[in-house]
């Protein structure tokens, strides 16, 4: 997530997609830039909370959103697909045919018990990139545990090593300014600081790491039930999900190698695919692309927007995907995402970013 620079993003893409419904341009732009198929980005999937502060929103639709979107996939004739299959598919393109791949990142309850039973309605596959860490409730939701400490806090004030940090948190209002400044000013940090800086937080607000990651994450009891099931393919996403590009390589290597042993010696089944944590730019690079074809992965998709055209037959370790985001949960929107376009224009028509 990259709050400031998605915020902007998306501001761009809310009029993108009334300009591209107005026009009727998700259907007149197909031909340039739907390319062969797209793969999704989703999180949780859960009914409407409270409204208010809500600063990972954007990580979150409803059950209803996800029914209605895979129902104007199916009626625009497009083809639902695994990720074995996308890739596939890129290898030798079917004219005319555009595909959709459902991937889930890190391995949340409320996929099983909100997403599951509207994926199988539709015989919809999806891929399930799991943290093996929060499947032993080791690793951190660190971005939940900031909010949770923002939620709970009127004031915040920390000492980071380039400074005081302090904002007041008593409204909403002023809790999502102090969501977003402290979060990007973490996010300019080692990884080792912004994590201690948010303990230090949680641990002033009285935020229970660990059972954070308890309520939200599935264990592994129920992780090996899904992974047999029909149309569930399930993903590598990582030991402690870590922005890899901010660590040094070996770290990196072992992260990316160990979560997939760890996986396959859990599951008895090969692991194919990998997701990149975070995904961005500043996560995943081309030394981590690399990695990922190292350590055997066919695919390893990124959260750089992006449609999918044949040329990324040759890219299969930088894959962009599309999030389908909780602040965006419109026909609208959807058919936009689906047109390619806003993409198209935001990557000025490149179709292929391997930097
Ligand atoms: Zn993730």
């Amino acid at each position: 997530m990259s709050f400031r620079a998605k915020n902007l993003r998306h501001q761009a893409f809310s009029a993108a997609f009334a300009a591209i419904a107005a026009t009727r341009a998700d259907r007149w732009g197909r031909g340039l830039a739907q390319g062969a198929g797209v793969i999704l980005t989703l999180h949780h999937v859960r009914p409407q909370r409270q409204g208010g502060f809500a600063p990972n929103g954007l990580l979150e639709i409803t059950p209803e959103f996800l029914d209605r979107t895979l129902m104007l996939i199916r009626a625009e004739g497009y083809d639902l697909v695994s990720l074995d299959q996308a890739v596939a598919r890129l290898a030798s393109p079917r004219k005319g045919r555009f595909f959709v791949a459902l991937t889930f990142d890190d391995g949340y309850r409320d996929n099983v018990e909100h997403a599951w039973p509207v994926l199988a309605s539709h015989g919809a596959p999806w891929t399930l990139f799991v943290t093996t860490g929060f499947a032993d409730r080791t690793a951190r939701l660190w971005w939940l545990e900031l909010e949770e400490s923002i939620r709970a806090l009127r004031q915040i004030a920390l000492t980071l090593p380039d400074g005081p940090f302090a904002a007041r948190a008593g409204s909403d209002n002023e809790k999502q300014r102090a969501f977003e400044s402290l979060y990007w000013r973490l996010r300019k940090h080692p990884e080792a600081i912004l994590l201690s800086a948010i303990s230090d937080l949680a641990g002033q607000a009285g935020v229970d790491a660990a059972a954070l990651v308890e309520r939200e994450c599935l264990p592994w009891e129920t992780l090996r039930a899904l992974s047999g099931a029909p149309g569930v393919s399930i993903g590598a996403h990582t030991l402690t999900h870590p922005m890899l590009a901010k660590h040094d390589a070996a770290f990196a290597q072992m992260e990316m190698a160990d979560g997939k042993a760890r996986l396959e010696a859990e599951l008895g089944m090969p692991i194919r695919h990998f997701a990149y944590p975070v995904g961005d730019p500043s996560s995943a690079g081309p030394r981590e692309f690399a990695l990922a074809a190292e350590a055997g992965f066919t695919s390893a998709v990124t959260t750089r927007p992006g449609h999918l055209f044949p040329e990324h037959a040759a890219h299969l370790h930088a894959l962009p995907r599309v999030s389908l985001n909780g602040l965006h949960q419109s026909e609208a929107a959807v058919r936009a995402l689906l047109s390619g376009l806003p993409f198209w224009l935001w990557n000025r028509g490149r179709r292929v970013n391997g930097r």
